[in-house]
Order: C-alpha cells, then sequence, then structure tokens
C-alpha cells in the first residue's frame, strides 16, 4: 500500500504529467518478486497496489496504466542488457550493496534482485521515454540505465534513448515520522494513504516532532520538524499551516493539536482517493479491464521496440519469418 513518501516523491508527479504528457505508468510486479515470496501476499500487494495508483488519480484514459508482467517484452529486453552490463556496474549499485553492508551474504542475496537494476533499465528503455519521474532513491537506477542504453547504442547501433530522472528538489527525500531516515514502508515510519483512519491516527499522532520541547508552552522548531513538513506539502488550508507554525514558534501550541489538524487534512487530502479505493474494490470486472486496455495498448509499443532491438543485435536473419 502506498504510504504518503510515495505519494509526494512519485504519484503526485505521475498526476500532474498526466496532464500533459503521454504517460506510461506500470506495477512493477516482477520486481515485487525479488522480496515478496509467498503466492498470496503477492496477489495482495499487486492487487492493493493497481486499486492505490487508480484511486490516486492515474486515469486510464490519459495515461498507459499496465502490469509489467502483462508483457513478456520488459524480460526479453532485460536478458539482452544483461549482455552489454558490466558486472562491476551492477556491484556498486545499492541495492545490493545496501544488503552487504546491513550483513547479508552473497548466499542470501537472490539474482533477481542483484539484477533488479537491468531489469528496470528494460522497463524504461523501451518506451523511449523523456522523462522517468522518480524519488532520489531510485536516481543511481536510472543513470544505470541510462549508462547500459550507451553502452548498447555504441556497441550495436542508436537504438535507445537516453532517459533521465525528473526528481523535484523538495520531494526528493520525504523524511518518516521517526524524523530522521527515508520513509519507507520497510522501515515503518511512514503514514499510510488508504489504512484504516485508526491505523492513520496512530501514525500521525506516533509523529517526532521537535525533541528539545517537552511542553506545549515551550517556544519550538519547524524547520526539520516532520510534523510542519507533511502539514506544508499536505495541508491544503494555507492559512492555518501559517497559523500552527506561528504559534508553534511562540509555544502557544501543543504537538497534540498540530497533529490533530494534521490528521483531518490528511483525511480531506486523501478522503476522496479512499472512497475511490472501496468503490473500486467492489468492481474487479471494471479493474481488469483497465489493464487489459493498458497492456494491449502499451504491448504495440513494446513489440514494435523489441523489433528494433532484434534487427539490431542481429537476431533477425534471412531465416527469420517475415513481418
Ligand atoms: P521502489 O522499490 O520502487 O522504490 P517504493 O514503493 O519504495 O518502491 O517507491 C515507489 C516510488 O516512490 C519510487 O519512485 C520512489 O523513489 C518513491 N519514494 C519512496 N519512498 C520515498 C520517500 N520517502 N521520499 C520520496 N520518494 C519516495
Amino acid at each position: 500500500m502506498l504510504h504518503i513518501g510515495n505519494y509526494l516523491g512519485a504519484v503526485r508527479q505521475f498526476l500532474e504529467f498526466q496532464k500533459k504528457y503521454d504517460c506510461f505508468y506500470f506495477v512493477a510486479d516482477l520486481h515485487g518478486l525479488t522480496t515478496v515470496q509467498d503466492k498470496k501476499k503477492m496477489q495482495r500487494n499487486v492487487e492493493n497496489l493497481v486499486l492505490n495508483y487508480l484511486a490516486l488519480g492515474i486515469d486510464p484514459e490519459k495515461s498507459t496504466f499496465y502490469r509489467q508482467s502483462d508483457l513478456p517484452e520488459h524480460t526479453e529486453l532485460q536478458s539482452i542488457l544483461n549482455n552489454v552490463t558490466p558486472l562491476g556496474l551492477i556491484k556498486r549499485c545499492h541495492a545490493y550493496k545496501d544488503k552487504l553492508q546491513k550483513g547479508e551474504s552473497e548466499e542470501s542475496i537472490n539474482m533477481g534482485l542483484f539484477c533488479y537494476p537491468i531489469l528496470m533499465a528494460a522497463d524504461i528503455l523501451l518506451y523511449k521515454p523523456d522523462l522517468v519521474p522518480v524519488g532520489k532513491d531510485q536516481k543511481q537506477h536510472v543513470e544505470i540505465a541510462r549508462d547500459i542504453a550507451q553502452r548498447f547504442n555504441s556497441t550495436f547501433g542508436k537504438v535507445f534513448k537516453l532517459p533521465k530522472a525528473y526528481i523535484p528538489e523538495e520531494v526528493a527525500v520525504i523524511v518518516g515520522t521517526d524524523g530522521k531516515r527515508k520513509m519507507s514502508k520497510s522501515l515503518g515510519n511512514y503514514i499510510s494513504i488508504f489504512g484504516s483512519e485508526k491505523d492513520i491516527k496512530e501514525q500521525v499522532m506516533g509523529c517526532f516532532t521537535d525533541p528539545k520541547r517537552i511542553h506545549g508552552d515551550e517556544p519550538g522548531t519547524v524547520a526539520g520538524n516532520p510534523v510542519f513538513l507533511y502539514h506544508q506539502l499536505l495541508n491544503d488550508n494555507k492559512e492555518e499551516v501559517k497559523d500552527l507554525q506561528e504559534r508553534y514558534k511562540k509555544g502557544k501550541v501543543g504537538d497534540v493539536e498540530v497533529k490533530e489538524k494534521l490528521f483531518a487534512a490528511l483525511m480531506r487530502k486523501f478522503g476522496p482517493a479512499r472512497e475511490r479505493y472501496e468503490e473500486l474494490k467492489k468492481s474487479p470486472e471494471k479493474v481488469r479491464e483497465i489493464l487489459r486496455k493498458g497492456a494491449e495498448k502499451v504491448r504495440k509499443v513494446g513489440r514494435k521496440m523489441m523489433e528494433e532491438v532484434r534487427e539490431t543485435v542481429g537476431l533477425r536473419n534471412k531465416y527469420s519469418p517475415k513481418n
């Protein structure tokens, strides 16, 4: 399920882009297999994620929305890109390096995780995009996709467009409710969008604020305070935010009020999406049809690109079937 870090770091940009550009958005279920290896959990996660994106406003009429595993072209391209990707390049990727640093042995790191950046390069390069909207944690992977594209182009001939990451500075890394690390599902320092009201309230009330402030009548610090950061980015009542900031700095408002107002602001902001999520859950046929159409549309592009790739690397020859 998506959290507010995903929304601010990625989904918000997706929604802006779809107003102006021809966009391709997908649920990366094959990438999920690197860590989720339980059939029921995998099904539940992917089903939820599809609904999360649609409920937040990815519009299948405007954008092409699909599931990665519905297209064999992603993995086909990955197989080809493997051959122009140096081992050393992938060893330097943080997905792999982080695991080693956390003390995991090479025996416990699967090749899916290790090769994740190559599949991600295929995900991107297949569609010749101009921009890839991601959070900062994905910047290195987009650079790797660019590097792989360059290596392919110089080895075989220019096929791929060199991709660029699009990362607005103010939302590049949204800090978690612990006030220290990047907001992330696995660290448990997130505020959920589609969780129960009770869970979201707990997440908000448990949020780190100014540690030097013991009582509500002491002046507090707003800068770097995650509760205020979330207010600034997600509370549409700007007057309220300004008032809370001013009172906080003067020691005229307690943390509880600031947090309760944040909870109310989140419910206002995401209320309609939460309702759409519940509605969509009741219409599996509708969602199935959206994904079917998305896959059909995107496959035309993916197939065409793979023909070009096959031709360029010499996999097509005089004995190949004529198209
Ligand atoms: P992934 O494994 O693809 O990073 P996530 O669910 O962690 O999956 O992230 C989905 C998107 O949200 C990515 O573009 C990622 O960069 C972005 N993102 C995740 N966490 C944050 C965060 N704390 N701040 C900003 N962007 C984030």
